[in-house]
């Protein structure tokens, strides 16, 4: 934990000091982002990192394998969703990104069926990507690839999987529908590197 408290301070010498107006703007008017990421909480997949942004620029979610639940309003404790609505109705974000990646685990342990077995909650949670899991395996298997074809092809599958379920939520229809609030599905490759963008169009990942 020493590694923390260190950053924190070399944070608070450098980043902060040098950003000190930016830092009281943001304390003195609350944020106004015009982007709502989506993401995994993948500890190798830092949106701030990745896409170079200041505190202020993002609202990020993250949560196993950037998954969003259907719309379904109830008693229940809907923490994605919660904050699905705080970033579009509140803060009334411009743009929702999606962002898969190489090497989810929990992709993996829907692939796969395994790591999640006596689990309390993941097993549930990762269902919400059933479907995308069982049309990656039969178009994978259909097509004589192996196993790590389903898992690249079910990454992708779920962010498509995740826009569709945002589109179930009524306030975010209507926002799209008006031209208010677009909706962008992205994978990134941690490996290599390659950021990948979903062409409505087509249905496909291309390169951005
Ligand atoms: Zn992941």
């Amino acid at each position: 934990m020493q590694n923390l408290i260190d950053g924190f301070r070399r944070f608070r010498e450098s980043y902060f000091a040098e950003n000190r107006t930016l830092f009281s703007t943001l304390a003195r008017d609350g944020q106004a982002p015009k982007v709502l990421l989506i993401g995994c909480s993948d500890s190798r997949v830092d949106p701030s990192l990745i896409f170079g942004v200041q505190p202020g620029e993002l609202f990020v979610l993250r949560n196993v394998a950037n998954l969003v639940p259907p719309y379904s309003p109830d008693q229940g404790h809907h923490g994605t969703s919660a904050a699905v609505e705080f970033a579009v109705r509140n803060i009334e974000v411009e743009q929702i990104i999606v962002l898969g990646h190489s090497g989810c685990g929990g992709v993996k342990a829907l692939i796969e069926e395994q790591g999640a077995e006596g689990s309390d909650f993941i097993r549930g949670w990762m269902a919400i990507a059933r479907t995308a899991r069982d049309r990656s395996l039969a178009l994978t298997l259909s097509a004589g690839q192996p196993p790590e074809a389903a898992r690249r092809m079910c990454e992708q599958e779920t962010v498509a999987l995740s826009l569709a379920n945002l589109m179930t939520f009524p306030w975010i229809l209507e926002r799209v529908q008006t031209g208010r609030l677009s909706l962008h599905g992205w994978w990134y490759n941690l490996e290599t590197a390659e950021l990948m963008r979903l062409d409505p169009t087509t249905n496909n990942f291309q390169p951005v």
